[in-house]
């Protein structure tokens, strides 16, 4: 009962997020400030009144257009409110047994709004956003660390300065391989064939999961995006497809299901 109680709490919360997550999505890759102008309708400026902020039911409830100027509202919106609401409660679901409870649940549910806000921006403008990754990256990894501390008998702070240094180590790790990749790439295919977002990207995801997980992430998600990338080339479409989305469901997946890489191992053999 307990359970279901706070799901849906966590839902409508996760709705609201979601519904700032789109404005964080579109505004920062424009370089326009989150907090202004506050919300309006991108093409007759009418700035949107309460009711029409709540998410996903103002969308319904407005047929999907603006109450002014009944301009066609992107589906998207509502789409990426719900798409939050559900993420937080499968973060909720998946980590509510795992001790320290509420900081592994927080842990999750900022992890997989970061990878929202990255998926909105990709998706929108093929841009992933430095002030996300070193935002989440710098609040992430205290966090980390905090649970580490709660978790492990640690009896110095030197073993903390330790554990900062393997996360560090984690990303460099990873930014060297996906450079690499990147040089491979490009005297295969004689073009560019990573955005340098995607790089900056794993890089962070690989302070999060470790460099070896992180492999795990590349390899999902250029499986998920195979279907997509063969239909691409069938139809001669020349333009670049954004790979952070297929990244950050990748990760996604593999934290949600709390899979480590020691299990992926054993499953290989
Ligand atoms: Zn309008």
């Amino acid at each position: 009962m307990e359970v279901i109680v706070y799901s849906v709490l966590i839902f409508i919360i996760g709705l609201c997020f979601g519904s700032f997550f789109n404005v964080v999505g579109y505004r920062l890759p424009n370089n326009m400030s989150i907090a202004f102008p506050p919300s309006h309708c991108t093409n007759c400026n009418h700035k949107l009144g309460k009711l029409e902020l709540i998410p996903i039911f103002s969308y319904i409830f407005q047929k999907g257009r603006c109450k002014h100027c009944k301009e066609k509202i992107s589906i998207f919106y509502p789409i990426f409110e719900l798409i939050t609401g559900v993420l937080f409660v499968l973060c909720y679901l998946s980590y509510k047994d795992v001790y320290p409870e509420l900081l592994n649940i927080l842990f999750v549910i900022i992890f997989a709004s970061s990878m929202i806000i990255i998926m909105i921006s990709d998706i929108k403008y093929m841009i992933i956003p430095d002030e996300v990754l070193i935002f989440f990256s710098i609040v992430l990894i205290i966090l980390k660390l905090y649970i580490y501390f709660k978790t492990e008998n640690i009896t110095s702070y030197i073993d903390i300065g330790y554990e900062l240094i393997f996360i560090l180590l984690d990303g460099l790790i990873m930014f060297i391989i996906m450079y690499l990749i990147r040089l491979f790439g490009n005297m295969l295919f004689k073009k560019d064939s990573m955005g340098g977002g995607d790089i900056k990207m794993m890089t962070y995801i690989s302070f999060i999961l470790g460099w070896k997980l992180s492999i795990v992430v590349i390899f999902l998600a250029s499986f998920l995006a195979l279907p997509l990338s063969i239909i691409n080339m069938y139809k001669k479409n020349e333009h670049m497809l954004p790979f952070g989305p297929y990244l950050a469901v990748a990760a996604l997946i593999l934290i949600l299901l709390k899979v480590d890489f020691n299990t992926i191992i054993n499953l290989l053999h």
